[in-house]
């Protein structure tokens, strides 16, 4: 090559004022001539800044859309992934809640329709409404069915802090699903709210068995235990709410707390590699 850049047009190309044609002539002739090149000057910060984004670029993987909106709304971005490496069985967990609330809004206003009792219509659907999110404990997680468990057992997030990451994320996306559908229920509004702290009485002790019993084997005796509770109203005191009248509540409100300070005490013991 006979011909190269001048001092003056390495000069203003490299502090950026040359127009669109030269810049396009100029870096035609640097593509070919290492010599200019190596006359052009550049900034090592911005060379190397520039060699991390693209690296960055190039190995990050792309993450779940749940993770991204995780991300948008504050969730720090370990925790995020963490979350949206849900395992199969949860999502289908989140189809099975939807169809049942579906279900029960639907058979709420059947109910409703044929006789003007709107209590005893929405009874199904405040018995099951606050299994959900504990049934979603017991599929989400164990040794059996989380493809992501040996991963877990073997980092820092693993055991207890994971398992109620898990519970939190779960319970949140019943709580939301089952409170959007509570105002299509037929009835006063509160009533139809009356899940919500036996929901969370339910999913704390279900955590806090999980400390001593396998999450299947917690759930099963909580549910039963439950149902229980529903079916005896009718039987014993003639009343069908009772598993939902004030004084219930009261337990319900006073229990939650005292199985959260439980599982705070008995946490070493969620450690699903740990000791059951
Ligand atoms: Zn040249």
């Amino acid at each position: 090559m006979t011909w190269h850049l001048p001092g003056d047009l390495v000069e203003r190309y490299a502090h950026g004022r040359l127009d669109s044609a030269q810049v396009m002539s100029v870096e035609s002739h640097l593509a070919r001539c290492p010599l200019c090149r190596a006359a052009v000057p550049y900034e090592d910060g911005w060379l190397a800044a520039s060699w991390e984004r693209i690296e960055d670029l190039v190995d990050r993987p792309r993450p779940r859309p749940v993770a991204r909106v995780l991300r948008r709304v504050g969730v720090p971005e370990h925790v995020a992934t963490f979350l949206a490496a849900t395992p199969a069985p949860a999502r289908g967990w989140l189809v099975a809640v939807t169809g049942v609330l579906a279900f029960a809004v639907a058979a709420a206003h059947f109910a409703a329709r044929r006789t003007p009792d709107t209590a005893n219509a929405l009874i199904p659907f405040l018995a099951v409404a606050p299994l959900l999110p504990v049934a979603g404990i017991a599929m989400a997680y164990g040794r059996h069915v989380d493809p992501v468990y040996e991963l877990q057992a073997a980092t820092p997030m693993a055991g207890w802090r994971a398992l109620l990451l898990r519970a939190l994320a779960v319970l949140s996306c019943a709580v939301a699903l089952s409170g959007a559908a509570t105002p299509l229920l037929p009835g006063p509004p509160g009533l139809a709210a009356a899940w919500l702290l036996p929901a969370l009485a339910l999913t704390a002790g279900a955590l806090a068995l999980s400390t001593r019993f396998a999450p299947p084997v917690s759930v099963a005796v909580l549910a039963i235990a439950w149902f229980g509770a529903v079916a005896a109203g009718p039987l014993l005191a003639d009343d069908r709410l009772l598993a939902f009248s004030p004084g219930a509540q009261a337990l319900y409100g006073v229990a939650a707390p005292a199985l959260v300070f439980l599982i705070y005490a008995r946490r070493a013991r969620l450690d699903p590699g740990g000791p059951r």
